[in-house]
């Protein structure tokens, strides 16, 4: 059977603005020649399930009204329930979420995780609204998406902007509207309401732990490595510390405020002090701040971005001079870019395994809740490690034998695994 074609963006989004969710197109249509028979169904990942758009009014300390915008998104849900953050930050859009909730699908899938994708966001800084405003913000947010969300429906989970407390507000607002605590509603939780020990380390320490496989493939031994961070939130400083705590150099950090950078190696632990009580990373003693062209310049064994997405386009990756790119953040890489890295032999380690790390340990957390059985950190770390390595060797076995990037031959065992799903659950009616 044929198929009609469809535009790649959808009508609802602004032409003029097309990423990033015309990369996870992009990106998708580069698995269309691996699929088999099952690429009948590949149309199905180009359409979300459902998007929601909210308005969030909240009354400011001040007495006066603001109104925010926020989204949901379930872009895919023939696995199991949705899994996905909440990211708080103030140019968040409906295509953004949309292409983080498509990059979900094929994280979890990738992993073999029984969840579908999904996203949301809130277009707010953060930093701009008191705790109270935020609490509010957050419980009116819930309040407007909680038909979406729930324990078997839905699970979301800290992004860029959120954190363990805006979970606790989450899973309480849940809880109350439904008149049962519901832990399991979301992940990343505070440990005294049913969090993993580990989770909020989670992302980081995957990332680390694709790296240092991709580098044991690559012959780029960890030890004495030269590596570059951009972004010092929750994934790029536990990447930064675990590179450090197995005796790397980390030679510049680059966050919103700026990038720094000190040959001999920044004081990992010290930065994400200072950053925790409140400083800048450019007010930091011991490093030289450098100007963002310089910080992509530096020659490197591993680069991490690990900020936003859309941060590495095909001009930059003709000048970047690194070894092994590990993608913390989600989207960091454009489509363009990933052929001239092939082309000039860097390696890149795509965001769908690298950082697979969060949402691993967050699976965990969820079936945790579910039994009301609490595993030890040991325990999570050490399944976490095992899954982790093996899901990227399985991509890196599979980009071998199909002479694929670790991106397309990723995306081949995610699609092969949820168009399966698709192909056997069938359409209704
Ligand atoms: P975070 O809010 O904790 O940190 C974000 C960091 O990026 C901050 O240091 C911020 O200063 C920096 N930043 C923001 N804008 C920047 C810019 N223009 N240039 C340079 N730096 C900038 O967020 P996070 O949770 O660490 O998430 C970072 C990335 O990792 C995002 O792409 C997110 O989707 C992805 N991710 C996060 C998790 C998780 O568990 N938190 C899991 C998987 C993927």
């Amino acid at each position: 059977m044929t198929q009609p074609t469809t535009s790649k963006i959808l009508s609802f989004l602004d032409p003029a603005s097309p990423q990033p969710w015309a990369s996870f197109i992009e990106q998708i249509d580069r698995v269309a020649p691996h699929l088999g028979k099952l690429g009948y169904w590949l149309e199905t990942l180009k359409h979300p399930k459902r998007v929601l758009n909210v308005a969030i009014p909240i009354q400011l300390d001040d007495g006066t009204l603001a109104h925010f915008e926020g989204f949901r998104v379930h872009h895919n849900l023939s696995r199991g329930p949705g899994k996905g953050g909440v990211r708080f930050h103030p140019n968040v859009t409906m295509n953004e979420v949309m292409a983080l909730s498509g990059w979900m699908t094929i994280k979890n899938a990738a992993l073999n995780l029984p969840f579908g994708g999904a996203k949301g966001g809130v277009r707010v800084d953060p930093k701009s609204l008191s705790l109270a405003e935020l609490e509010r913000l957050t419980r009116r947010y819930t309040s407007e998406i909680g038909f979406l969300i729930g324990p078997n429906k839905d699970i979301p989970a800290p992004d860029v902007g959120t954190d363990e407390q805006t979970m606790a507000w989450i899973m309480d607002t849940y809880s109350v509207n439904h008149g049962a605590t519901m832990t399991g509603v979301v992940t990343g939780k505070p440990i005294s309401l049913g969090g993993s020990l580990g989770r909020r380390e989670a992302t980081g320490r995957g990332v680390f732990v694709a790296a240092r496989e991709a580098g044991l493939l690559q012959g780029v031994a960890v030890k004495d490595a030269r590596v570059v961070v951009q972004g010092f939130g929750n994934v790029g400083s536990i990447t930064a510390l675990c590179f450090a705590n197995a005796g790397a150099r980390i030679i510049a950090l680059q966050d919103a405020s700026g990038s720094v950078a000190n040959p001999n190696g920044i004081d990992v632990a010290a930065a994400i002090a200072y950053v925790k009580a409140g400083g800048k990373l450019i007010d930091m003693q011991g490093v030289e701040v450098i100007s963002t062209n310089d910080f992509w310049m530096l020659s490197s064994d591993f680069l991490v971005p690990a900020a936003l997405e859309g941060q590495i386009d095909a001009e930059l990756a003709e000048r970047l001079d690194t070894k092994i790119i590990v993608e913390g953040a989600n989207g960091p890489t454009l489509p363009e870019a990933d052929d001239v890295l092939t082309r000039r032999g860097i390696t890149v380690v795509p965001d769908v395994i690298a950082n697979a790390g969060g949402v691993t340990v967050s699976y965990f957390e969820w079936v945790q809740d579910f039994s009301s059985f609490f595993w030890s950190e040991q325990e999570i770390n050490g399944r976490l490690e095992k899954i982790m390595a093996a899901a990227f060797h399985d991509v890196a076995q599979l980009a071998v034998e199909r002479k694929v990037s670790l991106r397309t031959a990723a995306f081949i065992i995610a699609c092969t695994r949820i168009l399966a799903a698709r192909d056997r659950r069938g359409l209704y009616p």
